[in-house]
């Protein structure tokens, strides 16, 4: 059996295995978790996350040093960028839309009286732009700051691709390490299926379904937003700038969205993520390595529509009006968290607090939402990976045909 077929199956019984664990005592749920499914999940997690910095330090050395000009870098680096931003705004515009037409906030009957939230703070924008230039490249390696791994292997490829020759050995120290890494990743994907089942099974358990209540509009909301960004967005990308077919992409990228779906992780999701654009969509190397791991880190397409939900939503709420120009500070603020925000599990929420704290509505609104945001995570992180997917295949086949151009004339 393939290994998609496989983790289609994982998928299905984790799901159907995760809603009959909410329904159990709370006591049998938390044993089966703490014994079998948290343990297979966090070995599966620990596995592909193992893989994360290397390569993306490994792969984007070499795509840099396989791109060579520093010119065509950067306007490799201007066209991802600027995919990331009008996709993120489309994302935003989707969210809000949607939130006025369904008015999930209308839609039952919500506490307010006494729901406390603490709200994590992000950094502020200009200092993640001055971080991106790591002081100490092996402390960035540690703890896995992408933007900052992202800068030192650009410099590391530009030096190999200057150096040439002289630097032979150690280019081809980085393709061997490179071959290795794929190794790795067919191996530790073979367990996939047995990780995919455990984090699903215990996520959806822990999370509950009877917490869904009056949350249900929310979530069919944010749900549509997802499926709309995904079918017409991105296919339309793919078919009319990439020239592609929006279903091939999905059908072979569809292991990469599962494990997006178990992680709730953009970044554990990169290693894979990766190897398939590369493998089967036909992405060239050098754009695949530059632009996913720089997507999964500063694009999150996801995450944008459900901020703009729960935005619309939160207002609903407390029956606070949005007007047009709150509207463009949700577009601009949730655009600028989620460059400076990490793609790990439940970010989007610390950048939702950002964007209520922008448009002056109470943050304590996050905790009505916290109680679905799991399972809403695990949809999210799926669409962000094949946002950062899209991008890197649409950049790469506009490039082959510019090259393809040069060569005819
Ligand atoms: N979990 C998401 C990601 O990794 C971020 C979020 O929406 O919380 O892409």
């Amino acid at each position: 059996m393939s290994l998609t077929k496989k983790i289609i199956i994982a998928l299905i019984l984790g799901v159907i295995v995760g809603i009959g664990l909410s329904y159990a005592p709370t006591d049998i749920f938390s044993t089966i978790n703490m014994y079998v499914l948290n343990p297979i999940g966090q070995i599966f997690l620990n596995l592909i996350m193992m893989l994360v910095v290397p390569i993306v330090f490994v792969s984007i050395v070499l795509g840099t040093a396989g791109i060579g000009d520093p010119k065509k870098l950067g306007s490799i680096g201007i066209k991802a960028i600027s995919f990331f931003l009008v996709t993120t705004a489309i994302a935003l515009c989707i969210g809000v839309g949607l939130g006025f037409l369904i008015q999930p906030g209308q839609a039952g009957v919500f506490d307010t009286g006494n729901i406390e939230y603490e709200s994590q703070s992000a950094p502020p924008i200009m200092d993640t732009i001055i971080n991106i230039i790591p002081r100490n490249p092996i402390e960035s390696m540690a703890s896995a700051d992408m933007l900052q791994i992202i800068a030192f292997a650009v410099f590391i490829g530009m030096g190999l691709a200057t150096l040439g020759e002289k630097t032979k050995g150690i280019l081809n120290l980085f393709e061997q390490a490179n071959d290795l890494l794929m190794w790795l990743i067919n191996m530790i994907m073979k367990t996939a299926p047995y990780g995919a089942f455990a984090l699903i099974a215990s996520a959806i358990g822990g999370a509950g379904l009877n917490a869904i209540g009056s949350m249900f509009m929310y979530m069919v909301t944010i749900v549509l937003g997802l499926i709309l960004h995904g079918a017409i967005t991105y296919s339309l990308m793919i078919k009319f700038i990439g020239k592609g077919s929006p279903v091939k992409f999905y059908k072979e990228f569809f292991p990469a969205m599962s494990v997006a779906f178990s992680t709730s992780s953009s970044n554990a999701t990169l290693p894979l993520a990766m190897k398939i654009a590369q493998e089967k969509l036909g992405v060239k190397k050098e754009i695949s390595s530059f632009v996913q791991p720089l997507g999964a880190t500063i694009n999150m397409d996801g995450t944008a529509i459900m901020q703009a939900v729960a935005t619309v939503f939160i207002a609903q709420i407390y029956a606070e009006t949005l007007g047009v120009s709150d509207i463009l500070l949700i577009i601009l603020t949730a655009t600028l968290a989620s460059i400076g925000t990490a793609g790990v599990p439940g970010v989007g929420l610390v950048m939702l607090a950002m964007v209520l704290q922008a448009v002056g509505l109470p943050v304590e609104g996050i905790a009505l939402i916290i109680g679905v945001d799991r399972i809403l995570d695990m949809l999210r992180t799926s669409l962000n990976t094949s946002g950062d997917a899209t991008c890197a295949y649409v950049i790469s086949e506009y490039e082959k045909r510019k090259e393809a151009k040069v060569l005819k004339s």
